[in-house]
Formats: C-alpha cells, sequence, structure tokens
C-alpha cells in the first residue's frame, strides 16, 4: 500500500526544512505545490504566469489549478510508492478533491503531521529565510546560515529571498492560513490520522518527533 504522509503547519512553520530531511527517511518524493508553482514560474509556462498574480498577494491559487497540478504530479512514475506531500492540501476542496482521487486506486492518507508554531516566531522566521536559486535548499540566516553569507552550501548557488517573503504579504498569508488551511486540522483529526508536532523547537528536536510520530506507519 502506497504511504502518503501531509506536512500541514503555516508559512514557515518548517515544512520545506522537514521535508528535505524525512524524504529520505521515508523513501518517498517530496511533492510541495509551492515549489511546483515556482518551477512553473520560473519557466515562464501559462501555469507558472496565471499563479503569479495570486502568489504576489500571498493568496491562494484557486483550487481547479492546484488540484489538478499536484494530481498530475501523484501520478508520476516515482510516486507509484506514496508521496511526502508539503504545502497541499490548503483548503477543505482540495482535501477531498486528494481523498478522492486516492480512494479511486484504494488508497488512503497514511498520517498528517500538524506543525505548530505561535505567529510572531512566523513572521521572524520568514523575514530571514533564503534560497538557493539553483537547488532551492532553504536557509535562515540566524538559525540555519549557510557557511559562507549568501552562497548555498551544496552547490555554490546564490541565495535569494522570495518575493512574497515582504512582510505585507506575510501578514496576508498567516490570515488565509488561519481561514482557509487550519479547517484541515480537524478535518485529519476525524479521520483519525492528524499527530500534532510542536514546531517552536530547534530543527533537529522537530525532526525527532517527527519521526517519532512516523514510527509505527
Ligand atoms: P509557505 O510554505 O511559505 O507558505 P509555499 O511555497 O508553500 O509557501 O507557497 C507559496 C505560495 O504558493 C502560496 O502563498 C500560494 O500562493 C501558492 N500555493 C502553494 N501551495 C498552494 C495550495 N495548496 N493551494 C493554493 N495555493 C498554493
Ligand atoms: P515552510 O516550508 O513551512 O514555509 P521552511 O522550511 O521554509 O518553512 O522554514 C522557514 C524558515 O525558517 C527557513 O528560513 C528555515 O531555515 C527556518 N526554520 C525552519 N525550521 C526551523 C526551526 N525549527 N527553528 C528555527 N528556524 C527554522
Amino acid at each position: 500500500m502506497p504511504t502518503y504522509v501531509i506536512l500541514l503547519g503555516p508559512p514557515a512553520s518548517g515544512k520545506g526544512t522537514q521535508a528535505a530531511i524525512l524524504k529520505d527517511y521515508l523513501g518517498l518524493p517530496h511533492v510541495a505545490s509551492g515549489d511546483l508553482f515556482r518551477y512553473n514560474l520560473k519557466h515562464q509556462t501559462p501555469l507558472g504566469l496565471q499563479a503569479k498574480t495570486y502568489m504576489d498577494r500571498g493568496a491562494l491559487v484557486p483550487d481547479d489549478v492546484t488540484i489538478a497540478m499536484v494530481l498530475d504530479r501523484l501520478a508520476q512514475e516515482d510516486c507509484a510508492g506514496g508521496a511526502l506531500l508539503d504545502g497541499f492540501p490548503r483548503t477543505l476542496a482540495q482535501a477531498q478533491a486528494l481523498d478522492h482521487a486516492l480512494a479511486e486506486h484504494g488508497r488512503r492518507i497514511s498520517r498528517v503531521l500538524n506543525i505548530q508554531v505561535p505567529d510572531d516566531v512566523l513572521v521572524e522566521r520568514v523575514s530571514g529565510r533564503r534560497i538557493c536559486r539553483t537547488c532551492g535548499e532553504t536557509y535562515h540566516i540566524r538559525f540555519k546560515p549557510p557557511k559562507t553569507p549568501g552562497v548555498c552550501d551544496l552547490d555554490g548557488g546564490e541565495l535569494y529571498q522570495r518575493d512574497d517573503d515582504k512582510p505585507e504579504t506575510v501578514r496576508n498569508r498567516l490570515s488565509v492560513y488561519w481561514k482557509q488551511t487550519s479547517p484541515l486540522v480537524d478535518y485529519y483529526r476525524q479521520q483519525g490520522v492528524l499527530v500534532d508536532i510542536d514546531g517552536n523547537q530547534p530543527i533537529e528536536d522537530v525532526t525527532a518527533q517527527l519521526k517519532e510520530a512516523l514510527a509505527n506507519l
């Protein structure tokens, strides 16, 4: 039975950071909706240009477009054994569409990890977030600094700050999270697959708690 693990949590709660570690632990591909949108944007595809207008404002990209993009990714061969989902689903409609698509193949969500971090901490994390332009590795100027400022440890790529990580947009993204995404916590809790994780700890401690929550998969 394929394994589907969802990392649920507000912007900058550490989903991407933890997914980069857990994908090897679980042996599953990391499927991040935000990364898929940014990839399309970089290559100027129609999907990327459509998504940009929403991303720039910190709003969610419409469900139909997002659902089609992620389900398409999950249908690829490397996802035959399941996936580690990061940033999707983010609305009830997305969660229902995912459940429905999996059920068609007799599959279901294995576990949802609900990473909890207070809003003021999230704002601090976002403001120091830096990303490698070539490989997408994530750093933080204080909490996970690269060895040389502005340069990726892994491939020497240039580190940049995401356009939507500016303070005005972040406040909007947080309110979008509380309005549109946080209802998923109850949705998955009722399915009995949700585990709460304290995301307000050092990166290694969060990883340890996540691994414990995945131990009996
Ligand atoms: P973060 O984890 O910091 O919130 P992401 O990289 O996951 O950022 O998402 C960046 C932006 O991409 C979001 O603000 C939104 O515009 C868009 N996006 C990503 N995932 C989804 C989704 N599941 N539904 C709608 N929009 C999404
Ligand atoms: P998300 O994918 O949920 O938006 P990221 O993994 O990109 O979040 O993390 C947001 C920022 O916070 C990054 O700069 C990252 O280096 C940093 N970060 C992630 N986890 C922690 C942690 N446990 N403590 C401090 N900083 C963290």
